[in-house]
């Protein structure tokens, strides 16, 4: 079986699918693997490297697509890289369906059979697949050092002779995968942290980080199917958003990374909260692209407001894409060993996994929610 690694076109995206270490556990009789030359450039792997794991390099995308039964990607594809793939062949890459279903539609013109690493089910057994994870996390240490890095201030409490310097305050809202990167991070780096998420579940996790839980009390049902978090009513978001204030003004750094899937992340953090804070303090705001838990955040932007500097970074990951692309193509060789037979394709669409991950076979949406959202 050929698999064909796809050098990602999307800019500053730096990832890589496959690195060295995985092909060399990939690579077998039966399997065969050929990278695109200089794929893993910005992720600092070599093609001499990739060479020397076993891969073969292709200079073209001809050598590259020519026989391949598998694509292994990134980024979800654009429609000209689609048009570039062999008919039927097995694409495994992200595919934000819930932001773009439509993708779907181009991936079965060519009868694409396509597993979106985004829509993993969460189950025990698919942890060493979980993409979402492994890269919210590099994201969340990320986004405490980029703060760390913009601040005039100490992270930690230094007691100098020339005086004490008292540690800075961080406030970490969500407190999913990327939000308790972020307040390991923090906590690391000495900070003393405060942290607040919708889900009661996330309060225990939060206190075994060593930080301390917000409290805040609504009277409905915060969680949804799978763990995540539900959109809740206006007035719930009132009550967060006055119960956080304080905190929220007090803080040195604020880090924010509440999401909803398939929503508008929640504004978490008013232009009120902003202004109270202390010129200097810094926020980053990791749903930016998801629409933002910060009121004035920009997308790819630093925006400051009475001396509060609002980061909007995008694609966190893509800046650690050394580790991100080695962990990334772990959760990718995992998936694909559900899918291997001795060097041949076996589907098995009874496991949850290979039905959860599916949007596109036999020219057909088989994937539910995706369904739903392309006849809403
Ligand atoms: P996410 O990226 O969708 O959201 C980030 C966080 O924002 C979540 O913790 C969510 O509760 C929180 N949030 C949403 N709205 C909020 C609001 N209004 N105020 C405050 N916080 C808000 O979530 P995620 O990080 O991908 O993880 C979501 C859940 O999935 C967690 O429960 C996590 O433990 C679980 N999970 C399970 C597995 C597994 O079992 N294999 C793997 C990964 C994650």
């Amino acid at each position: 079986m050929k698999i064909a690694v796809a050098k990602e076109i999307l800019a500053d995206e730096n990832r890589v699918a496959m690195t060295p270490d995985t092909i060399k556990k990939l690579k077998s009789d039966d399997v065969e693997i050929v990278i695109q030359s200089s794929a893993g450039k910005l992720s600092h792997y070599t093609d001499e490297e990739y060479e020397k794991a076993g891969a073969q390099i292709a200079g073209s995308e001809k050598e590259l697509y020519d026989g391949a039964e598998v694509i292994f990607k990134v980024r979800p594809p654009e429609k000209k890289e689609i048009a570039s793939y062999p008919k039927g062949c097995v694409l495994v890459s992200y595919l934000e369906v819930l932001r773009n279903p439509e993708i779907s539609n181009e991936l079965n013109k060519r009868n694409i059979t396509s597993f979106a690493m985004d829509t993993i089910p969460r189950i025990s057994r698919a942890q060493s697949m979980d993409a979402l994870s492994s890269q919210a996390s590099a994201a969340g240490y990320k986004a405490v050092l980029l703060a760390a890095a913009f601040i005039r201030k100490f992270l930690p409490m230094l007691t100098t002779a020339a005086g004490t310097i008292p540690p800075a305050k961080v406030v970490v809202l969500g407190a999913g995968v990327a939000g308790l990167q972020a307040i390991a991070t923090a906590r690391r780096l000495g900070a003393k942290v405060e942290a607040y998420d919708i889900r009661p579940a996330a309060k225990e996790e939060v206190q075994s980080l060593g930080a301390k839980f917000i409290d805040v009390t609504l009277d409905e049902e915060t969680e949804a199917e799978g763990g995540y978090a539900k959109d809740v009513s206006d007035k719930s978001k009132s009550v967060i958003q006055q119960t956080i204030h304080n905190h929220v003004a007090a803080a040195d750094i604020v880090i924010t990374t509440a999401q909803v899937p398939g929503k508008k992340a929640p504004i978490l953090v008013t232009e009120k909260m902003v202004k109270a804070m202390q010129p200097g303090s810094v926020l980053v705001d990791m749903a930016v692209e998801q629409g933002g838990n910060v009121e004035g955040s920009k997308v790819g932007e630093n925006v400051e407001i009475n001396g509060v500097t609002i980061m909007g970074p995008v694609n966190l990951p893509a800046r650690m894409a050394m580790d991100t692309s080695q962990m990334y193509a772990r959760n990718i060789m995992s998936l694909f060993k559900l899918m291997n037979k001795e060097g041949k394709l076996d589907l098995n669409f009874e496991d949850a996994i290979i039905k959860g991950a599916c949007i596109t076979h036999d020219g057909q949406t088989i994937h539910e929610k995706t369904k739903e959202l392309l006849n809403a």
